[in-house]
């Protein structure tokens, strides 16, 4: 993936958050509430299919981009994945919206994994080094707010 330093300033409002989410801070379309950006041509369009499109790959025509992290401000092209209308909707009716992020952060690491992170001697920055993670991801799972169910029985004899 590109540098997001090398996409055009219209396109670079956003802040990445800790989660790795790349927040949108421009403007919304009235009724998604989804990022959109001027193109400078008398029209609005998707900020975040313009993103993906300069940073990861030229998106295949007909597909739309499913938010893996389920946070529909996000811009990040690592959190998108180009899928059909009929499999974005299937995704969408299965999910639990109300948990954002729960599919991006639990899919990183396995069950076992989440049991060696609470097991572990290592610091949490140790430990994020270790398994690919955020120490802030590492804090959660220790902490049961990630894998909690995994992990509930280990924690509490600790
Ligand atoms: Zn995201």
């Amino acid at each position: 993936m590109q540098d997001a330093a090398t996409l055009p300033e219209k396109l670079q409002r956003f802040s990445i958050s800790e989660n790795g989410c790349w927040n949108w801070n421009g403007s919304l379309w009235a009724k998604s509430a989804r990022p959109r950006y001027w193109d400078g041509n008398g029209k609005w369009r998707c900020a975040y299919r313009a993103i993906y499109a300069a940073l990861a790959a030229p998106i295949p025509e007909g597909l739309t981009l499913d938010h893996l992290c389920m946070n529909k401000a996000c811009v990040n092209p690592g959190h998108l994945e180009p899928v059909s209308m009929v499999e974005n909707r299937r995704r969408y009716d299965a999910s639990n919206v109300s948990k954002p992020f729960e599919r991006v952060r639990n899919n990183k690491i396995t069950e076992e994994q989440a049991v060696e992170i609470v097991r572990s001697p290592l610091s949490n920055r140790e430990c994020a080094a270790r398994f690919g993670l955020s120490s802030g991801n590492v804090s959660r799972i220790r902490t049961g707010k990630r894998w909690g169910y995994a992990t509930a029985e280990l924690r509490a004899q600790s």
